[in-house]
């Protein structure tokens, strides 16, 4: 992921003469809450690349016609009266500084998402905002007049947010940033709930493996049994039973998991989970995506995939089963049915979602978790369906299996050490 940010000197931008900008009219467009999210660059496509290097900054306004518009409606250029009804519509005056909340956040030339990036902000970056809309928000940038996506702006200045092993040595200190969902991201159209945030940490080991591992807490989106989503991206129905049996073309976005024999939500020990894991892995130098920090991420389980898919190398999923008989850990496995194996992303993914498995399950195995059978279950499920990334749903035991703290640690190694195996070390 990229991390530039490129400055426009004042005086190129006043050499610039007025009618070089926005000479062309821009279309209305009502963004929704989810394309918004093209603004974040955490979408390598986006990134800067080598037309940043062209970037013109005369695509921004100079700093005189920036300074106008500050609150004030009496000035009228012809640019102006472009701008304010043709393409900021409804924005309200605003004079307050605020602060990128992103990984990376593109700085356009008008409110709409394929507008030119003039430049990449980064998290916590001030800015001046003078105008707002729930889409867009009008910022100076750098004396220039640009817009961003009001989503990822706070009036708050955001804390740095850092992993509680951090405080234990710098060794395994982390950044860390939001990244929500992609609304031009392959299958990002199918998710339902998505306005939800995950957190990708970095490793700031000495032995920083540049290798990204998405963590999912099974379960945990409010109002997420209530909603459904497609089972397969082609609209095939579901080759096996499971949470919706076999048949079904559309599954709930996201259960609400089971409950263990002693009355705990298995929500909560997936969470739990995944804390202890994140730290072990930041610890040995992996980067990690967080789906799920608190009981409630509206990321349903299309999203997640989603997510893992373009930010993450791997992807596992934290589950316990709903069985009742201790019967150990194993991960759904890709059903052995020739319509699910030949569907994409199937097809070209099992074979590295198999070899993932088989190195979390050895990982547990070594710890001395007791592994179900042979490690795995066959199960269409609509992560894999997704996933284009190795990925699995593992499932660390069941309702009357004990999920102690200490045994959180030791599943927490054992899945550490699947992951080391997987990426070879
Ligand atoms: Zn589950």
């Amino acid at each position: 992921m990229r991390k530039k940010i490129r400055m426009f000197g004042m005086a190129a931008a006043m050499a610039v003469t007025m009618s070089a900008c926005h000479s062309g009219t821009y279309e209305k467009v009502d963004v929704p809450e989810t394309s918004a999210v093209v603004e974040t660059a955490a979408n390598g496509a986006q990134a800067f690349g080598t037309s940043g290097d062209k970037a013109d900054p005369s695509q921004c306004r100079d700093t005189v016609d920036g300074i106008n518009t500050v609150g004030k409606t009496a000035e009228s250029s012809a640019v102006k009266a472009e701008l304010t009804t043709e393409t900021a519509p409804n924005m309200e005056e605003r004079n307050e500084t605020v602060y990128v909340n992103a990984t990376d956040l593109n700085v356009r030339t008008a409110p709409q998402p394929g507008a030119e990036v003039v430049t990449k902000v980064t998290g916590g970056q001030e800015l001046q905002r003078t105008g707002y809309s729930d889409s867009w928000s009008r910022v100076v940038y750098n004396g220039q007049v640009c817009y961003v996506s009001s989503q990822y702006l706070t009036t708050t200045k955001p804390q740095v947010q850092e992993t509680t092993a951090a405080a234990h040595t710098d060794e395994i200190r982390s950044g860390s940033s939001e990244v929500g969902l992609n609304a031009d991201w392959k299958y990002a159209g199918f998710s339902k709930i998505n306005s939800g945030k995950a957190v990708l940490y970095r490793s700031e080991s000495a032995n920083r493996k540049g290798k990204v591992v998405c963590v999912n807490a099974g379960h945990g989106t409010s109002g997420g049994g209530s909603v459904k989503t497609q089972c397969h991206p082609d609209g095939t129905p579901k080759v096996t039973g499971g949470t919706t049996g076999a048949g079904a073309t559309s599954a709930v976005a996201v259960s609400g998991g089971m409950q263990f024999a002693d009355g705990t939500g298995e929500a909560k020990v997936t969470l739990a989970l995944a804390k202890v894991l994140k730290d072990k892995l930041i610890a040995r130098g992996y980067d990690v995506l967080m789906i799920r920090e608190s009981d409630d991420v509206q990321l349903d389980n299309i999203a997640r995939t989603v997510l893992a898919n373009n930010l993450a190398d791997c992807h596992i999923a934290l589950h316990w089963d709903s069985t009742t008989s201790n019967k150990g850990a194993f991960y759904m496995s890709v059903p052995n049915v020739s319509s699910y194996r030949s569907m994409e992303p199937v097809a070209s993914h099992w074979q590295e979602h198999h070899a993932l498995g088989d190195s979390l399950i050895a990982g547990l195995k070594g710890t001395g978790v007791k592994i179900f059978s042979n490690g795995k279950m066959e199960m269409d499920l609509t992560q894999t369906s997704y996933s284009t990334v190795p990925s699995v749903d593992i499932e660390l035991g069941d309702k009357v299996s004990d999920h102690s703290a200490a045994t959180l640690d030791t599943l927490g190694n054992g899945l550490a050490d699947g992951v080391e195996q997987f990426f070879g070390k």
